[in-house]
């Protein structure tokens, strides 16, 4: 491929830009994983990573994607056989209800293009009094269509069902990009990796672990010995990994959690907020649906745009690829064709994403894709009056 000049826009969801203090930070020798300045690191990055997950609690950490820290959520705290209540509400609720299913997965399926219904799982548990099912799965953020699932709704409704399910939620794409409080909403396992609001390259997966969960997992028969959580869990005390932990990632996330610390995390989510908002305006301004239909639903971290009919979102994309140098996320699953995904999160800041709303409506013109009012226009002048 010839030399293209000027930075790749990555405007997917995920993998989110990489900051190169943070790539910097992991251009560093790779050290004794089993030695005294390791174990301090460890130590030290499984106290901190918490934070942006809103809880004091246990984390593990596995030299994982995402998809491993779904299977340690499952797996350390159910037995086959158990039922669990999960909502299709979007492609990778439903790749996790397909891994789920194996397990003997109750699944109600869900809109697409809404989050999870808080009256829905409240109508199912208060149906379940021999509490078969062992726990409710929700994918906060649901990345292939930018839908949002209020947690604190679901908790409720578990709670007022009486119900005594574990509450796993899928924080992927939404953990260190808008607020998330894992102890506070009540929250059981959460889901994470490093690959999006964390601001690193994919290959760290995290689960935190309430206070129930791990007395479920005392319990739990599925069979597991990667994702085992005793020994991770154990290393916040020793430092010591169960394997050989990936230590280039780690120095690159004691970088990442400085970055979030000194920007403050409420600057973090508001600023997320912002360009989210920004985005949305581009997007009506050019007289594009977007695909979450409930404005208190809409996600902070992407925007999913339906393009009209007789249109292919791929062609769009390939156009934008080859004339601006930007990726964007494309359709999943039954979106396939029909959609493309603005991301909007990590370390991304106005000029940024304006360059990158500015690459969407050029490609958009070029694609023939009719056009409306001035999409850039309308998110420039938010993000001035705003500025
Ligand atoms: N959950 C959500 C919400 C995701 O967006 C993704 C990936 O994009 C995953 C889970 C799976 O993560 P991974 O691809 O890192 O295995």
């Amino acid at each position: 491929m010839s030399h293209r000049s000027g930075r790749h826009f990555l405007q997917i969801p995920d993998p989110t830009n990489v900051p190169d203090r943070v790539l910097r930070a992991m251009a560093a020798p790779t050290i004794d994983h089993r030695g005294p300045e390791f174990r301090a690191l460890a130590r030290q990055l499984l106290a901190d990573v918490r934070r942006p997950c809103g809880t004091t609690g246990p984390v593990a950490m596995y030299p994982s994607s995402g998809t491993g820290a779904w299977e340690a959520a499952l797996v350390n705290t159910l037995s086959p056989g158990d039922r669990i209540l999960a909502f299709e509400t979007g492609h990778f609720a439903t790749l996790w209800c397909q891994m789920a299913r194996r397990l003997g997965l109750d699944v109600v399926p869900g809109d697409w293009r809404r989050g999870v219904p808080a009256d829905q799982v409240l109508a199912r548990l208060a149906a379940d009094p021999g509490h078969r099912i062992k726990a409710v799965t929700v994918v906060h953020n649901e990345t292939s269509t930018g839908v949002t699932s209020p947690i604190p709704p679901i908790r409720a409704a578990i709670d007022s069902a009486g119900h005594p399910a574990l509450l796993i939620v899928d924080a992927v794409s939404s953990l260190g990009g808008v607020d998330y409080r894992h102890d506070e909403w009540g929250v059981d396992v959460t889901v994470w990796c490093s690959q999006k609001g964390m601001m690193l390259p994919p290959g760290l997966g995290l689960n935190a672990v309430s206070e129930k969960a791990l007395e479920a997992s005392r319990h739990a028969r599925l069979p597991r010995s990667y994702w085992e959580w005793q020994p991770m869990l154990a290393a916040a005390e020793t430092g010591v990994f169960p394997y050989t932990p990936p230590t280039n990632l780690l120095y690159g996330l004691r970088e990442a959690l400085a970055m979030l610390g000194e920007e403050g995390l409420p600057a973090v989510f508001a600023r997320h907020a912002r360009l989210a908002e920004a985005t949305r305006r581009a997007v009506r301004g050019r007289g594009l649906e977007i695909v979450c239909q409930d404005p208190g639903e809409y996600s902070d971290t992407l925007t999913a745009v339906a393009v009209p009919g007789g249109h292919d979102a791929d062609q769009v994309r390939a156009i934008i690829l080859d004339r601006f140098n930007m990726s964007l996320g494309n359709g999943l699953g039954r979106l396939a064709g029909r959609v493309f995904r603005i991301g909007h999160l990590g370390d991304l800041g106005d000029l940024s994403l304006a360059g990158a709303l500015c690459g969407v409506e050029m490609g958009l013109t070029l694609a023939g894709v009719p056009a409306g009012r001035d999409g850039v226009g309308a998110a420039l002048d938010y993000l001035t009056a705003t500025a």
